[in-house]
């Protein structure tokens, strides 16, 4: 089956202003990698809605989706020190978020396995009330809303394994036990949220799973987390899909990261990721672009993300061997455990 694409011209209108690192050309570059036939033979392409009010106001204040359709058509408005529109920002946003419904209309049907949201702004960051870091609407969180609203769904996944921390998804569903937000970050950095003490409130207590990584870590780290704290936790959950909150600043040379994971490390992810949508929820997986800022090193790991997907990995055998035999007793690792445990089971894994 082929790989779901969402992509759109409008999303290479958004433009934050000249030197900005979250640039129209991270797009246009993944688009035309798609173009290449290796790329092209794996992938259909399906177009994005607009998102509409009453959607937006799920995980937004009425004022502040006010104030972002105000910036319609203005040459410039800065939301934040690093978040600024352009004329179509506001078109592009809207069409961020519906991408992310059509994308789980198709999987809800049936009609694909997995769909790979290929979209601008990006959307973690953002809160109820305000822009942030780049963000203007919560893609991934408003998705998480339509398929708690629309598709009778009652436990979503998402895993963010972004650079930064996704605030925003995070506060969104702190206290709910139906969003599980699981994130892998660069700790402490931008934006200061994260810790592992983290865990959720309420209702939500032991929903909420935050691994901060000192800056350093790469494939094998990154392998752990998800095969040591990610798999037992999804497995329990038992989602009826799995949202992931795609950002490529992990990679080893992102200019904003100092992470150092590879292509390779990132289609393991996937593969851990893919695995479980296909064991626990008829693999419907819908993953949504967030940050990435190495141009060269994001189309890599979307092209690596999308071979995974459709079956034709670029792990070579011996670095397979590898990352699924890393030991994983890290010291941040047992502290997660450690605070997770009256609420999920990590028993050793014999496999
Ligand atoms: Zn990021």
């Amino acid at each position: 089956m082929p790989v779901a694409i969402i992509k759109d011209q409008i999303f290479l209108q958004h433009d934050p202003g000249e030197h900005h690192p979250e640039q129209p050309e991270r797009l246009k570059r993944i688009y035309q990698r798609l173009e290449q036939p290796d790329l092209a033979e794996i992938t259909t392409v399906l177009s994005p809605r607009a998102a509409i009010r009453e959607e937006l106001l799920w995980n937004h204040a009425p004022e502040y989706i006010d104030q972002i359709e105000a910036t319609a058509g203005k040459i410039r408005v800065q939301l934040d020190p690093d978040t600024a529109t352009s004329p179509d920002s506001y078109q592009a946003a809207l069409k961020a978020v519906g991408a992310q419904f059509v994308g789980l209309e198709a999987l809800f049907q049936g009609l694909c396995k997995a769909v790979f949201a290929l979209v601008r702004p990006p959307g973690h960051h953002a809160e109820y009330d305000r822009a942030m870091g780049f963000c203007i609407f919560n893609n991934v969180a408003l998705a998480a809303h339509y398929v708690l609203k629309r598709l009778q769904g009652k436990r979503v996944l998402i895993i963010d394994w972004d650079l930064h921390h996704g605030n925003g998804t995070q506060h969104a569903f702190y206290k709910s036990a139906e969003v599980l937000y699981f994130s892998v970050h660069q700790f402490p950095y931008y934006p200061g949220t994260g810790r592992a003490e983290e865990i959720g409130q309420g209702p939500g207590a032991g929903f909420n799973v935050n691994v901060p990584f000192p800056p350093g870590c790469g494939d094998k780290e990154y392998a752990s987390a998800f095969r040591n704290i990610l798999v037992p936790v999804a497995e329990q959950f038992s989602p009826d899909v799995i949202l992931v909150s795609a950002g490529f600043d992990i990679y080893y040379a992102d200019p904003l990261g100092g992470m150092s994971v590879t292509p390779v490390g990132i289609a393991y992810m996937t593969r851990v990721v893919k695995d479980l949508a296909e064991k626990l929820c008829q693999g419907r997986l819908l993953l949504t672009l967030e940050g990435g800022y190495n141009l060269q090193g994001l189309v890599e790991c979307v092209s690596a993300v999308i071979f995974e997907l459709f079956g034709r990995s670029i792990i070579p055998d011996d670095r397979l061997q590898e990352l699924q035999n890393c030991p994983g007793l890290t010291e941040v690792e047992l502290h997660i455990k450690e605070l997770l445990k009256p609420y999920w089971r990590f028993v050793p894994r014999h496999d």
